[in-house]
């Protein structure tokens, strides 16, 4: 049985201000945490990558935390109802549902997730909107590990919903849930940090020409009009708006195959 985390007595309008106040500070602490994990591996491997970007970084780490209250309030209305009435299809109890639909519940939500993404930041990609919500994400030029969470609110908006909502529609055990977030979070922070983390042996393999990483994320902000989903290259390469990788990017990694063919095998 699921008790509540905030005492039964409090009035509603207080319970749901703590609740929003509560995920707030966790969302700008994971935020915090992961983009200055990265900032600080990108000084040790990429050293001077974000050399004259301090004011940039400022400005990123700004509209991040407004973006981190944004996510924050209506997911900790949901998980106060959550605990206390029983809302959300989100599962405690191992035995709640079938192993085997732990996975898809986790490949679902990407998904979900992922077609949002592409769609809406398409759209945000039209003239207008672009200048009202989605020109504070490309200020950043090129972007860093801290600007993940860079939105104008109205696209912090648009990425705070669909989570909220889908935990009342679609069953995930709380701990798909958390591996759904986890992967939001690490890949939202290094798909910008200016570098690519993953192997050759993957980025360029069968399975990475589907996956997004920061050799594609790159791309979209060097060219714009291109590459516009999240974790998938399913809708941009359904739709024709895949542009392949960010060649700064794949020839820093040594990932070119001139750069591969001239460095020697270690
Ligand atoms: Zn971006
Ligand atoms: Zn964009």
């Amino acid at each position: 049985m699921v008790r509540p985390m905030i005492p039964d007595s409090w009035p509603i309008p207080l319970a749901l201000l703590v609740a929003g106040l509560a995920v707030t500070l966790i969302v700008a602490l994971r935020y915090w945490l992961t983009s200055g994990l990265f900032a600080w591996v990108t000084q040790k491997v990429r050293p001077g990558l974000y050399a004259g970007k301090d004011a940039q970084i400022a400005k990123e780490i700004r509209w991040s935390l407004i973006s981190a209250a944004i996510y924050g309030v209506p997911a900790g209305i949901v998980l106060w109802g959550w605990r206390k009435f029983g809302w959300t299809e989100i599962a405690l109890e191992w035995d709640a549902l079938p192993l085997w639909y732990w996975p898809v519940s986790v490949l679902i939500y990407l998904f979900a997730q992922d077609t949002w993404f592409y769609w809406s930041h398409r759209a945000m990609h039209r003239p207008r909107l672009f200048r009202l919500a989605h020109a504070v994400h490309h200020h950043s030029r090129p972007p860093t590990a801290w600007t993940a969470m860079s939105f104008h609110p109205i696209e912090a908006v648009s990425g705070a919903i669909l989570i909220p909502f889908m935990v009342f529609v679609v069953p995930i055990h709380v701990s798909a849930l958390g591996v759904v977030l986890t992967i939001a979070t690490v890949m939202g922070v290094t798909n910008h940090m200016g570098w690519e983390m993953f192997p050759r042996w993957l980025v360029h393999s069968r399975i990475g020409d589907w996956l997004i990483t920061a050799s594609h994320h790159e791309r979209h902000h060097e060219d714009y009009q291109c590459n516009y989903a999240l974790y998938f290259r399913f809708w941009d390469k359904l739709c024709g708006t895949d542009k392949g990788l960010s060649r700064r990017i794949v020839e820093a990694a040594g990932h070119a195959p001139a750069a591969a063919a001239s460095v020697p095998a270690e």
